[in-house]
């Protein structure tokens, strides 16, 4: 079973499934070339594909555009089905940061024929995942700086200040289609500056003061 662990006690919890949203910050919306969504695009990506900080990342045979995007993720603390965006709160137990890595390759030409990107968006060790830091008060997810290094070279810095959808929004939207359960986690999209990686590649990638994760490409 694939697991998060809380930072602060070193508690694993398991992990159902991953929801996320795709274009969720207009500056990333733009550079895809995609129009503003009039609601937020959800996808999902099986526990299966969930890697740890320092875990290798392997570039999948099956790709040959595989990109990161650095993304702000919650932990689900209850289970929750449908509910309104201001008892959102109430479900979070802790924030973290992940790499929603898309085969941009596999997505693109799904996307020219309209299919699915359940390939693309939830191969295994598409989602590598920092610890988890517990949420005192939910308006720090408000104003967290993220971003991701590539050797040594900036490639994305943003603030989920410009989240079109906040997290509260999303989660709300989300539990209108999925049963959330604890230990589930909700990502919440990427600011531009997504690119390819590279086999040899280092990356480093920060969410707030508290979580800066590496990870090697092989
Ligand atoms: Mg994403």
């Amino acid at each position: 079973m694939s697991y998060v662990v809380l930072a602060k006690t070193g508690e694993k919890l398991d992990v159902g499934k991953i929801v996320a949203a795709g274009q969720n910050y207009a500056d990333h919306t733009k550079e895809m070339g995609a129009e503003k969504p009039s609601a937020p695009v959800l996808f999902m990506k099986p526990s299966t594909s969930i890697i740890h900080a320092g875990d290798p990342i392997v570039y999948p045979s099956v790709t040959n555009l595989l990109h990161h995007e650095v993304e702000l993720g919650i932990v689900i603390s209850r289970d929750c089905r449908d509910i309104e965006p201001v008892d959102a709160p109430a479900h979070m137990l802790g924030y973290l940061l992940a790499l929603d890595l898309t085969l941009r390759d596999v997505q693109l030409a799904a996307k020219k024929r309209g299919h699915p990107w359940a390939t693309a968006k939830g191969f295994d060790g598409s989602c590598p995942i920092s610890e988890a830091i517990e949420i005192d008060n939910p308006s720090v997810l408000r104003t967290l700086e993220l971003g991701l290094v590539v050797n040594d070279e900036t490639r994305q810095q943003g603030n989920t200040a410009d989240m079109v959808w906040t997290s509260e929004e999303l989660l709300a939207a989300a539990s209108g289609f999925f049963t959330l359960e604890r230990g589930d986690i909700l990502l919440t999209g990427t600011p531009a500056g997504v690119g390819p990686l590279e086999r040899g590649d280092t990356v480093e990638a920060w969410l707030g003061e508290e979580l800066r994760v590496w990870f090697n490409v092989v």
